[in-house]
């Protein structure tokens, strides 16, 4: 196997847990595993097949997603551009465009568009039907939790005003009755899973193929696919059979409210399948080379602020009633986190208003309780709110905090459907990555691409500055919950490594996995506003180019 040395830079080889960083002058790996650094690296240039002059670039630990929909992230390049659009009228435009560029197209299905764009996020039918005439369509809004469909579709689905909410769903209605165009949560899920035209095998291998080329670019090597429903396993294993994975990707299969105690062997089952497939092509796990696995379950406890389906633990401060809506009774969940526990797997918890990470939080500080021996690294994700005093509990439980830092900005999301919703008395809950942080938690950083952009340079400087990188003069938006460069890239390496149960990645040190990514400068070293000019160079993946 290819020996590889990388002079004539940095290499930054790890930041330790209080975020200090370790730099060296050289760095070699064979086999997959990092063999010398510094001056015996420099030694080994001389019988190197591959000597890498860095340039003045830093080396460093590839960074990863700890949560992320990369098929779904692909697939929106298939159907209309509406993620450029600035309006509704933008967004109309890229529907009619689509149309006219795919007139036999018997469906259009396309996303994400912005939600902010309608008053209340509530898009209407009509205005869909203007371009689209009778082809049915929907388009999925950048939370990945709403839809917007056309008449057409509505009829297609049978929906009308006689039709209840589903459960766990709303369908959003005009004063009379009759459905607006908006479908929420379940409505829309089940929408696009019984209604709307599937996408074909090969389609969504060449979206897997896509999307993970496109991590690589990015200088990742680890993705977390944060929902795979059954039917969607296939499109790995053909992916991982043809060698057309370019990162790593883990697999979060979603355990349904109505049915988990079904899908416990079912997952277990698939979860066999998936490792075979991944042992017989990449060898074992443990030689660090393999690309698919399914580790992990994932559970959404509740859903999103912008339509007011997170959980929280008071009203609304917009709807006095309504504080959410719960997708599990708790003693449903503490009981599907105990049997999945308990069949070995990681569990991933979405969690966005303060009662669903409290409710997460409690599910799997009792599932410790009752099974001491478990040492698996669970992870509650987003943890968009957190009441007070909730913040020490990651630590003590010893759960990993999925944050996705881009969030934590003072943006049109923020401003327009989330302050609005919540109250300026709950502002100060949210992505409390600082105080997470220094109780001593593990945190890993994710994207919840194509929610938001998977480029990892923006939400680092975001990380560290609380605010756009596009504005680089602006306030920080709770200042006290930034952190540094060093803590914010451990985040995205180290904190990756614990999420993805890879003891030998994380870090550059001498026996660890060559997982690295070749940078024009350290993120470290750069204000942070500039962190997004960094170019990457080139990526490796156990000692392999992968871009
Ligand atoms: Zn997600």
């Amino acid at each position: 196997m290819t020996l590889t040395v990388c002079t004539g830079g940095k290499v930054l080889v790890s930041t330790d847990t209080n975020g200090a960083p370790h730099y060296s002058t050289a760095i070699a790996f064979t086999q997959g595993k990092v063999v010398a650094l510094g001056e015996a690296a420099e030694q080994l240039a001389a019988t190197a097949e591959e000597v890498i002059d860095l340039a003045g670039g830093t080396l460093a630990p590839a960074p990863g997603d700890g949560h992320a929909h990369p098929v779904l992230g692909a697939l929106e390049s298939a159907g209309p551009n509406v993620r450029a659009a600035h309006d509704v009228q933008g967004i109309l435009d890229a529907v009619a465009e689509w149309k006219a560029a795919n007139p036999a197209a018997e469906w259009i299905v396309g996303g994400s568009y912005d939600a902010t764009f309608a008053p209340g996020g509530s898009f209407d039918a009509r205005w869909l039907d203007e371009v689209t005439g009778d082809t049915p369509t929907i388009l999925r809004a950048w939370d990945y939790h709403t839809a917007w469909v056309n008449t057409a579709a509505l009829k297609a689905g049978g929906i009308d005003a006689d039709t209840p909410d589903p459960e766990l769903g709303r369908i959003v209605r005009r004063e009379d009755g009759t459905p607006l165009g908006t479908l929420q949560e379940s409505a829309a899920n089940n929408f696009l899973a019984d209604v709307a035209p599937p996408f074909s095998l090969e389609h969504r291998v060449t979206a897997v193929e896509q999307a993970t080329r496109e991590y690589a670019e990015l200088g990742m090597t680890w993705v977390q696919d944060a929902w795979v429903e059954p039917h969607d396993v296939e499109h790995y294993l053909v992916a991982a059979a043809q060698d057309r994975l370019h990162t790593r990707v883990n697999l979060a299969l979603r355990a349904d409210p109505a049915i988990w105690r079904t899908q416990l062997e079912l997952f277990a089952t698939l979860r066999a399948q998936v490792h075979e497939t991944a042992e017989q092509h990449y060898g074992p796990v443990s030689a660090g080379f393999s690309r698919l696995s399914a580790n992990t379950i994932k559970f959404f406890v509740d859903g999103v602020i912008e339509n007011h389906t997170a959980a929280l633990g008071a009203p609304y401060a917009d709807r006095s009633d309504d504080a959410g809506l719960p997708n599990w009774q708790h003693e449903e969940l503490d009981a599907a986190v105990a049997a999945f526990a308990e069949l070995g797997f990681q569990l991933h918890l979405h969690a966005i208003g303060d009662a669903a990470n409290t409710v997460a939080l409690n599910a799997l500080e009792a599932m410790r309780a009752a099974q001491p021996e478990n040492q698996t690294q669970h992870v509650i994700a987003h943890v968009a709110m957190l009441a007070p005093g909730e913040a020490e509990r990651f630590a003590k439980i010893g759960v990993i905090a999925n944050f996705e830092p881009y969030w934590a900005q003072c943006d049109a999301v923020m401003r327009d459907l989330t302050i609005p919703h919540i109250g300026h008395d709950r502002e100060g809950w949210q992505y409390l990555i600082g105080s997470v942080l220094r109780s001593g938690a593990t945190v890993s950083f994710g994207s919840d691409w194509p929610v938001t952009t998977k480029d990892w340079r923006p939400a680092l400087s975001t990380a560290i500055t609380r605010h756009s990188h596009l504005e680089p003069e602006a306030e920080a938006w709770l200042p006290e919950e930034r952190i540094s460069a060093a803590q914010a890239y451990g985040a995205y390496t180290r904190g990756i490594a614990a999420q993805a149960l890879a003891s030998d990645r994380g870090s550059l040190e001498i026996g660890m996995t060559a997982d690295a990514v070749w940078l024009s400068a350290s993120p470290l070293e750069l204000p942070p506003t500039d962190i997004p000019t960094i170019t990457v160079l080139g990526t490796w993946l156990a000692g392999a180019r992968s871009y």
